[in-house]
Parts: structure tokens; sequence; C-alpha cells
């Protein structure tokens, strides 16, 4: 493998030097504000620019991650090896009749917001997610009876070898929080939306319903990666946790929020190492008290301190 000075100077061949961070802190770029420092951190401003730092990785076998907007993941205190890709700055959102192409840096929470500025149906459910239109279909995220799957058209991906495709929805596979993007190594370049005309003041009422819903319900003041665990088929892993007793407990500065027991909150400068502890005593917690065996939904990436 490459030296890290031959990588950046690789790096630097493809891309700005704006756009290349070295030894960049991870926890800036988390909703837990947890992890280590990425060795590259690189903004593309181009889907070229994305093809070709894939086409790098692999020729030079560099360790590659993707990173949306760090609300479904928490970074180990080690941080991560290798190029850590961000597509924050690939964020346009147009719309064109009922159609919506949002470049998947964008938010959702911007797209439902442009939706309804259009007088268009069909997001609302993803006014309060708070992650990029690529982590929303890796995740098939939804709330509130609504998901991606509803209104996912096509996307453009960029797959392992670094080719541009444009795939139908279909070949995602959604399911509850599920894409079969992991195992096809996709990267998500844009999503286009398929809405249906609405009625501003309709539209708009139902997404400030969801935001006091979810203002009302879930701990926003304190940073955390939402849902920590998938629900369990015939249960609810908030009721759970609340009936093994755990809210307000967790280990070092993590907590299991009193406000929403299936939020993990970093509350007091926790370390990824105690939040991961936390949320493995909530699975043995769980599981001895009702035998129920929790899924995370939120995925953990990194190295742990040395
Ligand atoms: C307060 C709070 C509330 C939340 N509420 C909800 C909710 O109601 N419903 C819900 O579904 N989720 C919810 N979440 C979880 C989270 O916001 C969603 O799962 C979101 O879709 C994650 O997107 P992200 O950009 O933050 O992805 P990240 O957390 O950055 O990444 C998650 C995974 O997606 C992959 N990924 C990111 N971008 C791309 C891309 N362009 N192409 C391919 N893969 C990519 C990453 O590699 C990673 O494996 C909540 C989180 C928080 C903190």
């Amino acid at each position: 493998m490459l030296d890290d000075q031959s990588i950046e100077h690789k790096l630097r061949e493809i891309l700005s030097n704006e756009n290349i961070l070295i030894n960049e802190p991870l926890n800036n770029h988390t909703y837990t504000k947890l992890g280590g420092k990425a060795d590259f951190f690189v903004t593309p401003t181009s889907y070229e620019a994305v093809q070709d730092v894939v086409k790098l990785a692999n020729k030079e076998e560099l360790p590659f991650t993707l990173l949306g907007n760090g609300s479904n993941l928490i970074v180990k205190d080690g941080g991560v090896r290798g190029v850590v890709l961000s597509l924050k700055k690939l964020d346009d959102i147009t719309v064109d009749g009922y159609e919506m192409i949002a470049q998947s840096g964008a938010r959702i929470i911007d797209a439902s917001r442009e939706a309804l500025a259009e007088h268009l149906t069909g997001l609302e459910f993803a006014c309060g997610i708070p992650g990029t239109v690529g982590g929303a279909l890796f995740m098939n995220a939804g709330a509130y009876g609504g998901e991606i799957k509803d209104v996912l058209k096509e996307a453009v991906v960029v797959d392992r070898e670094g080719n541009l495709l444009t795939l139908p929805a279909d070949a995602f596979d959604l399911q509850y929080r599920h894409s079969n993007i992991p195992e096809k190594g996709y990267i998500v370049l844009e999503a286009l939306f398929e809405l249906k005309p609405g009625k501003y003041d309709e539209i708009k009422a139902v997404m400030d319903d969801l935001t006091y819903k979810r203002e009302s319900k879930q701990p926003l003041e304190y940073p955390s990666c939402g849902s920590v665990f998938k629900r369990p088929p015939g249960y609810f892993a908030g009721k759970l946790i609340q009936d093994s007793g755990l809210q307000g407990k967790g280990v070092g500065g993590a907590e299991v929020s009193k406000k929403h027991a299936g939020f993990i909150i970093n509350k007091n400068n926790a370390t990824a190492t105690e939040y991961i502890q936390s949320i493995e005593m909530v699975q043995k917690t769980v599981s001895e008290k009702f035998g129920v065996k929790l899924e995370r939904e939120v995925r953990i990436i990194g190295e742990d301190l040395e």
C-alpha cells in the first residue's frame, strides 16, 4: 500500500486543496459528536471526482469509507484509516414538475422543505430526519408511516469499479430500514423523487404536526444517533428499554434518554467506547428480562484507540 505522502499526492491530482483534510476529527461530522480522526477526509464537488477517488482507492487498495451526515453512525475513538469520503458539497436540489432531483449530500430535511415550497406532497415524513439524501436512501429512512421507498423513482450511483449507473428504485431492494446498497457497494450520487401535487397549507400542517411530535418526544437537545435499535417484530424497542428500568442509566458520559428510551444521548462528553458499551448494556438487559434480541439500527465504524 502507498505511504501517506503518496496517497496525499494522488488525492491532490483529483481534488483541490480545500477538498482534502488530513487527520480530520470525525466528531465534527457525526451527530453523536463521537469519533477519532480520519487519515484523509475528502469532499468532492463533482461526480467525476467521486469516480476518480473510487478508482484510486481500488487501484491502490486504500481503505475507503463513506460518510453522510453521520446521524446513523458511531465512529470509534481510534478514528478511520484511509480515505473518508463526504458528499456534503454535492447538495443541489432541483424540481421539475412533480419530480425532484436531490443530490446525495443534500439534507433530506431540505428536500422535504423544497417539496413544501413547490406545493408537492410525499416527503413530509422526512421533515425531521437529520440525514443526507444518500444516507436516507442507504437506510430507506422513514418516519410516521412514510419512507424513502414510497417516493424514490430512480437514483444515480457509482459502483465499486467507479462506473456511473442510473438505476430504478426496485434495484435497491428497499425494505424496513434496509437497502442492498451496503452489499452492492454503491455510492449514491443523486435521487429522483416522484412527488404529487398538494396544497401548501395541508403539507405544512402535516410537517408542523410531525415536528411537534418529534420535539416533544425526542431528546433533540443532546447529541445522539436517533433510535439506536430497529423495531423488533411484535414489540417497540423504546418500551422494552423503558420497562427494563434503563432510562437515565449508561456508561460514562452516555445515557439512555429519560425523554425517549430508544435514544442514547451523549450527555457529558462520552467517548465512543462508553456509547457502544451503553448500547451493549441495553441489549444484554433487554435480552435477559424479555428474551428479545435488540438489533442495532445504527452502524459502528472505525477502530478502537490503541
Ligand atoms: C435525532 C435523530 C432522529 C432521527 N430520526 C430518524 C427517523 O425518524 N427515521 C429514520 O429512518 N432515521 C432517523 N434517524 C437516523 C438517521 O438520520 C437516518 O438513518 C439517516 O438516513 C442517516 O443519514 P446520514 O446521511 O446521516 O448517514 P450516515 O449516518 O452518515 O451514514 C449511514 C450509512 O449510510 C451510508 N451512506 C451515507 N451516504 C451515502 C451515500 N451517498 N451513498 C451510499 N451510502 C451512503 C454510510 O456509508 C453509512 O454506512 C435519526 C437520527 C437522529 C440523530
